[in-house]
């Protein structure tokens, strides 16, 4: 069941390159790579795209974009990135548990 990969690996019952982690999301690494780096920032809650998170829980956009910065920081040759988020099968979606795509090391 791909919806639930990454909850397995939050919970730890699958494993996975963690690279950074704080009460509401995880960042990994993605295990087929489209780039030198490619690191996957998940929240911890399951929204299944950036649409589906309510106004009232709009703070997972700030412990995103938190992330996002110490990763373009702190990782060496991450200092230019480029983001991309898929939302909906159409738009390239596969796992229905929002993550947003980090890619650098260009
Ligand atoms: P998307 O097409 O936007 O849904 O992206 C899903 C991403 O998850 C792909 O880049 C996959 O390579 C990645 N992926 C799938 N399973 C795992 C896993 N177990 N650990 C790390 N990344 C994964």
């Amino acid at each position: 069941m791909k919806e639930i990969i990454f909850l397995k690996i939050i919970d730890r019952k699958i494993p996975a390159d963690i690279i950074y982690e704080t009460e509401f999301i995880i960042v990994i690494k993605d295990i087929n790579p489209q780039a030198p780096i490619h690191f996957l920032i998940i929240p911890k809650k399951q929204f299944k795209t950036i649409s589906d998170i309510p106004k009232e829980e709009f703070f997972y956009f700030s412990e995103i974009f938190t992330a996002i910065q110490y990763l373009s920081k702190t990782i060496p040759k991450a200092d230019q990135y480029k983001i991309i988020i898929n939302n909906g099968e159409k738009a390239g979606q596969c796992i229905f548990h929002l993550h947003i795509h980090f890619l650098a090391g260009f």
